[in-house]
């Protein structure tokens, strides 16, 4: 499935026509009956993107190193090694595809808080991830306690003891493994509805550092380009 030049873009007839003028041949957008008739008519590609961490209890949040809980992103994302938040994934992604017909679906935000969600970059502690850090063999309360410590010489950063520096290393490693996890349940659920799985995902300069793990997602990756999505407003943070 080729495109030449695909755009983000809000789920309307409009803005699918306006994508469409301006010379886009493929569009992203939530799921929506109505813009994948219209990329129809116009004879462009259409690939719904499912916002992976999708919630709206806290208590579907990340915890950070101190024991806090948010949602991040728009206040809206929780923890992708939540059974549940992923088992809401894998039926979205059904529901779209029925809905639209699409041939190939984007996940949108496979990924940790990142460094604008400020202290809920340290995470994730929560029930799931420390049970997660056990099967790591990785002791979660040591690593919060060392996590701690290491934020109060972050300005230091790289010349922090050998400890602190092991720690914060140690955390994205986690956030990498989840991340990787959680990307195999939802393949295999794709790869049985014979769907593509596409995935946006962060420029690798920092994508490592929210758990983007490059190798298995840049299979999958779209390109995006992310002056379109500043000037259009509606893309990923
Ligand atoms: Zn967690």
């Amino acid at each position: 499935m080729k495109y030449r030049q695909g755009l983000y873009t809000k789920p309307t007839s409009q803005a699918i026509e306006q994508a469409y003028e301006e010379g886009y041949d493929a569009v992203f957008t939530s799921p929506s009956r109505e813009v994948a008739k219209k990329a129809k008519e116009l004879g462009i590609l259409y690939a719904p993107v499912i916002w992976v961490p999708k919630a709206n209890d806290v208590k579907q949040g990340v915890v950070n190193a101190w024991n806090e809980t948010a949602l991040f992103a728009f206040n809206n994302s929780g923890c992708i090694m939540n059974p549940q938040l992923i088992q809401n994934t894998i039926q979205t992604i059904e529901k779209a595809i029925i809905e639209t017909g699409a041939e190939a679906i984007i996940i949108d935000a496979l990924r940790y808080p990142s460094p604008h969600d400020q202290k809920w970059l340290f995470t994730c502690f929560c029930k799931h991830c420390q049970q997660h850090m056990k099967t790591l063999g990785i002791n979660s309360k040591e690593l919060a306690e060392k996590i701690r410590q290491a934020t109060k010489n972050l300005h230091q950063y790289p010349h922090l003891k050998p400890e602190q520096y092991h720690a914060l290393q140690t955390l994205t490693y986690i956030k990498q493994k989840a991340v990787e996890t959680a990307l195999i349940q939802i393949k295999e659920h794709t790869q049985k509805l014979g769907t593509e799985l596409w995935a946006a995902i962060f420029p690798p300069s920092i994508a490592w550092l929210v758990g983007e793990i490059i190798k298995p997602l840049t299979g999958l990756e779209i390109s995006i380009d992310y002056k379109e999505i500043r000037k259009k407003g509606t893309g990923p943070r």
